[in-house]
């Protein structure tokens, strides 16, 4: 079997790459591991209207479960902050849906999907093409695009740097019926004792439903059990709720991978680390960065050259648009979780004091954040909120 690209994973940074190479009639072939496209699910599938309009994406109505216009923060002493901006912020969608719509998309313009196909093996030939190996067949293809998502294992075989073992937080969440939640407002529940170096979240599906959700280092979803039960705010919500059904899954708090690129290969959305590490964030990212793997692609079609040398465009273009943005993000994440309890709490009480959050309500963007976070940088006032919390870094850190 002859195809000019193979793409690894039919999650959406795979679907989306996988489009892009096809809307110039190369052929693709992808192949994912799972019986159907977006199962299982587990992502809590809040995605920005900006993102998506950047993605070109308009979901149908039967994909969207919900709009919010912004979220509330809570300090582990249950102080909270409301970042909203007047306006449609984001969509709730529903990921099996949300992927196997992408799945439809990408075969309309003539992508090809094989569902239960693990791909095993992947390696070099001599003249430069890739064999990529499932457990019945084998395909020689001049560019391979890894679009595995968190586990990176296939990336690891091909020599490029892969996430490292300490980014993958553990994850779990609850579909849950009859919450008593401001269904266009999302909850964001921060504490190093309730979800250290991440937080807790509630997402209003509408309706009276919910997904109730928590990633940390560990224990992730014994510490959820314990907040539904015990968290003030937590469990006031969830009163009367009725759990539907529970989904595990890996948050990403990395920053991108060094090299993106080899020959006839490119890696793209989580398996690169193309997520943002303050909230795990990874299908608008990750997906811009795909099609962006998807356009180099097609360059190194049209000159006839795959090599690393054509297909290292994608490296710069990450580099130039993503990179620093992920960075920055991914530093605040780590500077967010070396603070105690003590520390959160000044931080998000002297914010709301000293009227940071005005900056927030003005330059705040849910996928591009660095700008915001600049900004509050070089304001005198956060020097204070700063120099205030920094009595609270965590001395064991
Ligand atoms: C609990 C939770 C909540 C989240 N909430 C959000 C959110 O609200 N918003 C957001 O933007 N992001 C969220 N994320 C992150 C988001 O899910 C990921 O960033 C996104 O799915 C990454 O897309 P991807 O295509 O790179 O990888 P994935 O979606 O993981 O897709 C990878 C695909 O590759 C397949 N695969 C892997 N190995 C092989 C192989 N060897 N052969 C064939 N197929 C293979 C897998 O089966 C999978 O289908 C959340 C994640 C978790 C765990």
């Amino acid at each position: 079997m002859s195809q000019d690209a193979i793409v690894i994973g039919g999650g959406p940074a795979g679907l989306l790459a996988a489009s892009k190479i096809a809307e110039k009639g190369h052929s693709v072939l992808v192949l994912e591991e799972h019986p159907e496209i977006g199962k299982p699910d587990h992502c809590a599938g809040l995605l920005s209207s900006s993102g998506l309009k950047s993605l070109g994406l308009k979901p149908p109505d039967e994909v969207v479960q919900n709009t919010v216009s912004g979220a509330r923060i809570y300090a582990p002493s249950g102080h909270s902050i409301l970042v909203e901006r007047g306006r449609r912020e984001a969509l709730v969608i529903d990921r099996r849906k949300f992927d196997s719509w992408l799945a439809q998309e990408a075969s309309s313009k003539g992508v090809i999907i094989s569902t239960n196909c693990k791909v095993v093996e992947i390696s070099k030939q001599k003249d430069g093409l890739r064999t990529i190996q499932t457990k019945n067949q084998n395909y020689q293809v001049p560019i391979t695009v890894i679009a595995e998502g968190a586990r990176s294992v296939l990336t690891k075989k091909t020599g490029l740097s892969t996430l490292s073992k300490g980014s993958k937080y553990p994850a779990y969440q609850y579909e849950v019926k009859g919450i008593e939640i401001e269904e266009n407002l999302v909850e964001m529940f921060y504490g190093r004792r309730l979800a250290p170096g991440f937080f807790a979240w509630i997402i209003p599906l509408g309706g009276g439903r919910a997904r109730v959700g928590l990633a940390s280092k560990n224990k992730s979803k014994i510490r959820l059990d314990a907040a539904m039960r015990n968290h003030p705010i937590i469990k006031k919500r969830l009163k009367n709720a009725v759990v539907e059904r529970g989904m595990g899954g890996i948050v990403l708090v990395s920053k991108p991978i060094s090299r993106l690129s080899a020959d006839g290969l490119v890696v793209v959305g989580d398996a690169a680390g193309m997520v943002k590490a303050t909230t795990g964030g990874g299908v608008i990212v990750g997906g811009l960065t795909a099609l962006e793997a998807g356009r180099t692609a097609n360059e190194a079609f049209q000159e006839g050259n795959h090599s690393r040398k054509i297909l290292s465009k994608y490296d710069n273009r990450c580099r130039s648009q993503f990179r620093r943005e992920l960075e920055i993000m991914y530093l605040t994440q780590k500077a967010l979780s070396s603070l105690t309890d003590k520390g959160l709490d000044s931080v998000i009480k002297d914010a709301h004091e000293l009227g940071l959050l005005s900056i927030v309500r003005k330059e705040g963007d849910m996928d591009l954040q660095r700008r915001v976070i600049l900004k509050l940088i070089s304001d005198p006032r956060m020097v204070l909120v700063g120099l205030k919390a920094v009595r609270y870094i965590n001395p064991f850190l």
